[in-house]
């Protein structure tokens, strides 16, 4: 047997945006209460746009390859991003030609970012680009900073720079340097998993990290899964001088 809901849905996009105009009329709900409903529902849409561009962020698979104030250029899986003037009334951004998302629904103004741009604006705020507010990103206000947020803490917590040793001064680091700094470089994983809730590997490079800091030197940690582990630079010296470390446990070192 039909039921109302079956009548309606056979109706077509066209149809159903008749009825809303009868509705809109005569539904007993005020000005705001619809404003909230409908922005729900867009918000829902994004919110789903977030947690695609996950699996993108959290891999490492965007790179910015140019970032000023007028034009960011990213590659997101090989996707091409372009964003102008990000923050700003005339901010507007392009994907990839090869984004069906982007092609039929975005650039229709049916909703406004696909999954690729949510995958930059994570990888801008987890690089400290940019700040993660609604005036600084567009299109982005509660409750899509929050899943930003959350998102951006995840790659955090999983690359290992986490609570413990960051952000709480140079006591804390100091007595982590004094109690751990021996044992994790003999791949002690039960110290490394309960204090720091990583590998032994991975703890060791952050603690040689902060012992450099503590001696006033600046550090790049790495960013990708190949290459160097830190850049060492001796701001402080003259004639200042950049350092390429290599860390490597006692266990696991082969060098
Ligand atoms: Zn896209």
């Amino acid at each position: 047997m039909a039921t109302k809901y079956s009548l309606l849905k056979s109706l077509t996009a066209e149809q159903l945006r008749e009825i809303a105009k009868m509705l809109a009329e005569q539904l007993p709900l005020s000005m705001d209460e619809i404003s909230d409903l409908v922005e729900r529902f867009k918000a829902d849409k994004l919110l789903g746009k977030i947690r695609d561009a996950r699996e993108h962020f959290l891999a490492g698979r965007v790179e910015i390859e140019h970032f000023s104030r007028e034009m960011i250029l990213a590659k997101v899986a090989g996707y091409t991003v372009s964003i102008e003037n990000l923050g700003t009334a005339d901010f507007a951004y392009r994907c990839d030609e090869k984004c069906r998302d982007w092609l039929y629904q975005v650039s229709k103004g049916r909703y406004p970012f696909c999954k690729h741009y949510a995958a930059v604006i994570a990888q801008l705020v987890y690089g400290g680009l940019v700040e993660s507010s609604p005036s600084a990103i567009n299109h982005f206000s509660e409750p899509l900073l929050s899943e930003l947020s959350g998102l951006v803490e995840t790659r955090k917590r999983e690359e290992g720079a986490i609570a413990p040793i960051t952000g709480r001064g140079v006591e804390t680091t100091l007595a982590c340097l004094k109690d751990d700094f021996l044992c994790v470089s003999c791949q002690n994983s039960g110290v490394a998993r309960a204090k720091y809730r990583s590998t032994p590997d991975r703890v060791f490079e952050i603690l040689v990290e902060q012992a450099f800091q503590l001696l006033e030197f600046d550090t790049i940690p790495r960013t990708g899964q190949h290459g160097w582990d830190l850049l060492i630079l001796g701001t402080l010296a003259s004639p200042p001088y950049i350092a390429v470390a290599e860390i490597k446990t006692a266990a696991g070192g082969v060098y």
